[in-house]
């Protein structure tokens, strides 16, 4: 899975609005700012909740009133699983050597594989892997980082080689492809 951050808008509330949840707006943007949701198509909308829509308004009027962004997402999108990128982020990255190790001793026979493979390019140097606690693992394409959960079963070694492949697969026609990137993780590991 690719992260897909959602992102702040920018449109502007009425004026005497903004003015007096000035501090509110900000805290709801820094928070909105790392959000990744998973398993929902979340949107947003300026004054309007709706299922699976988060109004904007709302957000900032239950950040003034001292609601959690937990409480407030989960009141807008339900039982979504969500994490926020910016607090994973923002300590540092807990790498995983084993995993780096792994995956660096892979590519040297992946680079072989797949050298007739239009877009491949091995991506240099390789992506971190960082150590996730909970939730589903993600590249994080702009950091460079893979977020994993180590590399002790097949399933997990699958899954860092499914993440390593949307860096190297970046310039491939087929890249984002979910369906195509598992399948050639899967042929790399030789899992059926
Ligand atoms: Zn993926």
């Amino acid at each position: 899975m690719a992260a897909v951050a959602t992102r702040s808008t920018t449109t502007a509330a009425p004026s005497g609005f903004r003015r007096r949840h000035r501090s509110a707006n900000l805290r709801v943007a820094e928070w909105s700012d790392g959000l990744v949701l998973s398993g929902v198509a979340g949107r947003y909308h300026q004054t309007r909740s709706a299922p699976q829509q988060l109004s904007w308004q709302a957000a900032v009027a239950g950040a003034a009133a001292g609601a959690r962004w937990d409480e407030i997402l989960e009141h807008a999108y339900g039982g979504a699983g969500f994490s926020v990128v910016g607090e994973a982020d923002a300590g540092e990255c807990q790498p995983l050597a084993s995993a780096e190790n792994w995956l660096a001793g892979r590519q040297a026979v992946w680079k072989r594989r797949l050298a007739g493979v239009a877009g491949f390019e091995a991506p240099a140097p390789l992506p971190r892997v960082c150590r996730l606690d909970h939730g589903n693992p993600y590249a994080d394409i702009e950091r460079r980082r893979i977020y994993a959960s180590g590399i002790g079963s097949a399933n997990e070694r699958l899954t860092v080689a499914h993440e390593y492949l949307h860096f190297a697969l970046a310039n491939h026609p087929r890249g984002r492809d979910e369906d195509f990137v598992e399948q050639t993780a899967r042929s790399l590991l030789g899992t059926p």
